[in-house]
């Protein structure tokens, strides 16, 4: 095919790769996979319609015609499967993706979905070239709401809901490939931090598997009045920029990427303070870019992802981004942490753990 064609096509599915987020946030809204995944094998679209539990659905062809459309749209993506009856009718069924799809179990990210494409939380999208352009200094997401989105969330209780939701529905994907990698870490500390624990699920999966940890949720106020009790687990409010709870360690996961160097070298100050001098540790759970993507042979599922996602960084948090093994070194090295080691994980981030000697 002309390189000139192929080339407006890819532009034409680049341009509305939108419809996918949005076909899938459809079937999520509609708890489709649920209803799909609660049947023995593959069911017709009557049977899915009569299970969308929400008493103005109608089986109205123009309905029926509708649902059609979007569930194409999933199969064609492989998310669901398809097969016919003797009938010549449509049957839907699972595949190995539609799981990811579940409202009622877990792992799924299916609160991830609804989190990200919140319609608040799309809105800083538009704003990528101002930020450019304007030279201001001011954020995609200030300029999309007029505050960064810790502030926005503590005072938009749907926000702060969807996006605690959203975190925390990755408790199961990101703590299930750290914990057996890291057992015997955990087995020799008696109290542990977890810093922007968000409403302290991880560290219930860290106590849980280690009972003798004493276990601290650190937050910002909005989110620790929302946080469930865990056995095991003292949650407490407060500003990482002021002050870091004491302990003989300290996780944070998925915070650092939030921030600006300097503010991480803040933040890492704070934990240094918080630990003991000889055998204090911070295990940092963050994605590690690779500096480059070009060698073929050494291609990781999650490679486009954790590019994805610091892209995501700059649509939401103020300077926050992904880090290379080189920015996360220098990093550390300011923030008082001369050694540090990598574990890789079969997850999107990595272990990074920091030593202050
Ligand atoms: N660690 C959790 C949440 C990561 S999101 C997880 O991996 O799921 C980042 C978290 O940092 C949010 O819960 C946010 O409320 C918290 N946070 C932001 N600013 C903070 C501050 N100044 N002090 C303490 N926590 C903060």
């Amino acid at each position: 095919m002309d390189d000139v064609l192929r080339g407006q096509a890819e532009i034409f599915e680049h341009l509305f790769s939108f419809v996918d987020s949005m076909a899938l946030k459809c079937a999520v809204e509609l708890r489709i996979a649920d209803i799909i995944h609660s049947q023995d094998g593959p069911i017709a679209l009557t049977q899915i319609v009569a299970n969308i539990s929400d008493s103005t659905i109608s089986s109205s062809p123009e309905t029926m015609l509708y649902l059609k459309r979007i569930m194409r749209s999933l199969v064609r993506k492989k998310i669901f499967t398809v097969q016919y009856d003797d009938g010549g009718q449509t049957l839907y069924g699972v595949s190995s993706k539609s799981g990811w799809l579940l409202r009622d179990s877990k792992p799924s990210l299916a609160p991830l979905i609804l989190m990200e494409n919140h319609p608040l939380q799309m809105a800083p999208w538009h704003y990528l070239s101002h930020c450019i352009k304007d030279d201001d200094g001011i954020t995609a997401y200030e300029k999309a709401h007029g505050c960064g989105i810790f502030k926005l969330a503590s005072v938009n209780g749907e926000l702060n809901k969807a996006f605690n939701e959203g975190l925390a529905c990755l408790v199961e994907v990101v703590m299930g490939a750290i914990l057996p990698a890291y057992k015997d870490v955990f087995g020799c500390m008696g109290s542990l931090v977890d810093v922007g624990g968000g409403t302290g699920g991880d560290l219930y999966e860290i106590v849980r598997s280690q009972p003798h940890i004493k276990g601290i949720n650190f937050d910002l106020p909005h989110v620790i009045a929302t946080a469930p009790a865990y056995d095991g687990v003292v949650h407490l409010a407060g500003n990482m920029f002021e002050s870091v709870p004491s302990a003989d360690a300290i996780f944070i996961k998925w915070v650092l990427h939030d921030w600006s160097h300097e503010e991480c070298v803040k933040i890492l100050k704070n934990c240094r303070k918080a630990i003991p001098e000889k055998t204090g540790k911070v295990i940092i759970i963050e994605i590690v870019l690779k500096e480059s993507l070009a060698k073929e042979n050494d291609v990781d599922v999650f490679d486009e992802t954790r590019m994805i996602f610091d892209m995501v960084m700059m649509a939401h948090t103020s300077c926050g981004k992904e880090r290379t093994e080189f920015e996360w070194k220098k990093l550390l090295e300011e923030g008082g942490f001369p050694r540090f080691k990598i574990t890789k994980i079969p997850a999107i981030p990595s272990i990074i753990e920091a030593y202050p000697f």
